[in-house]
């Protein structure tokens, strides 16, 4: 299965690879993969579908990476999942604080603003990736304004830290010193500190309010951990073997859900993880930032939402044509290794079994929805190109 799903990656990093290997392509198709993506302007908003479910999947943003693109409508990556009264938040892309409030305001018109963010259990990092981490500090701070961890504190979980600098990219034949850290006695803190880093740098606000409004102490209205990685006995270091062949690991539970993760190729980030989460309506699993890989098909097995993130390789080629700079090969290299194409992600979630493949962290922002379902030549489940603020109910509705 691996080797399966290595030889589709290098098929997706040669667009003359695709063609020669007769992978289906219509005529729309072609002249996308030749002449460039296919550049709409983003759907509006989808109405709230999903109202009527117990277990729900709101993609609060859908974009992919920190650019910003014309046309487009996605915010940055982040996703809600709501599961009876609590609420789960994967990733904190921008815009994601306001996103949260407005999926929550949706399902509840009433709130009282001060205690919105009442519902919010637990956040995950996939990684620490600026574009999944970037509004975290807003769900922090204007959370508090609005009930975060009021009732009881919010749990935080995410990679902890990397323990070495990532190797420099290199051309051959031209050897690259490596530049000077950026803050090298700590150049590679994990979630732990970088929330602490987010305390200290807001400090002002905190002790203002803290003694003119009387509230509690943000920092106890939230308890974070990095996620501890089980031993795995394919693992050399994060440079060596940033993906080691693994089982899922379970990384915490509450009375609604059970989570488990994985780490996934989205190297030289590490740890990269996926998560798994299972309900008593179905299992949703969030890809994160990934390569196709064995890890997350495991996974994501038989799962009922597969959220996969997604890139177009032939938009890729046409932003980068040779030749190149140094700068633009390394950036090149990382956008084709470390993210998955819209062929592949069909691949992976036909391998995994999932029943729903929904696509997001979508790159570049304003790429179609008609291009994205080119997955669907590679899939055979239901298959939803993911829009900011849609609703996917999951498992049975209530009852009326
Ligand atoms: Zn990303
Ligand atoms: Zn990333």
């Amino acid at each position: 299965m691996c080797q399966e799903v290595a030889h589709a990656v290098q098929l997706a990093l040669s667009r003359r690879g695709l063609l020669k290997a007769g992978i289906g392509v219509g005529a729309a198709a072609a002249a996308v993969l030749l002449g460039g993506p296919a550049v709409v302007q983003a759907a509006p908003a989808p109405a709230d579908t999903a109202a009527d479910f117990d277990t729900r999947l709101t993609l609060l943003g859908t974009a992919g990476g920190p650019a910003w693109f014309p046309g487009s409508t996605r915010r940055g990556i982040a996703s809600a999942l709501q599961v009876g009264e609590h609420t789960y938040l994967i990733d904190c892309g921008d815009g994601a604080a306001g996103q949260l409030a407005a999926a929550l305001l949706r399902g509840n018109g009433q709130a009282h603003p001060f205690r919105l963010l009442e519902p919010l259990r637990a956040i995950f990092f996939t990684h620490l990736h600026s574009d999944h981490v970037v509004d975290y500090n807003n769900v922090l701070l204007q959370g508090w304004t609005a009930g975060l961890g009021r009732i009881r504190p919010v749990q935080v979980l995410g990679p902890g830290p990397r323990g070495e600098l990532p190797p420099v990219f290199q051309v051959p034949g031209r050897p690259r010193a490596a530049p000077a850290a950026v803050f090298p006695e700590s150049p590679t803190p994990g979630t732990v500190q970088m929330t602490d880093g987010i305390f200290r740098a807001f400090a002002t606000d905190l002790n203002d309010r803290i003694r003119d409004y009387l509230w509690p102490d943000l920092r106890t209205l939230v308890q974070v951990q990095d996620i501890r990685l089980p031993d795995i006995a394919a693992f050399r270091s994060p440079n060596q073997t940033p993906t080691p062949d693994m089982e899922p690991f379970e990384v915490w539970a509450d009375e609604r859900v059970r989570v488990s993760a994985t780490l996934v190729a989205h190297a030289p980030v590490f740890p990269s993880f996926a998560f798994r989460f299972d309900t008593a309506d179905g299992a949703v699993v969030f890809s994160g930032d990934t390569g196709p890989c064995r890890n997350l098909v495991r996974l994501a097995r038989d799962a009922d939402v597969l959220v996969h993130e997604v890139i177009d390789v032939a938009w890729v080629e046409q932003l980068f044509p040779a030749p190149r700079d140094e700068a633009a090969d390394a950036l090149m290299h990382h956008l084709l290794s470390a993210h998955t194409s819209i062929e592949d992600a069909g691949r992976v979630a036909e391998q995994a079994g999932a029943r729903t493949l929904v696509l997001s962290h979508v790159i570049p922002h304003n790429l179609g929805d008609q291009r994205l379902r080119e997955a669907a030549r590679h899939y055979s489940g239901r298959l939803i190109p993911g829009h900011d603020l849609a609703a996917i109910g999951i498992g049975r509705r209530r009852a009326a």
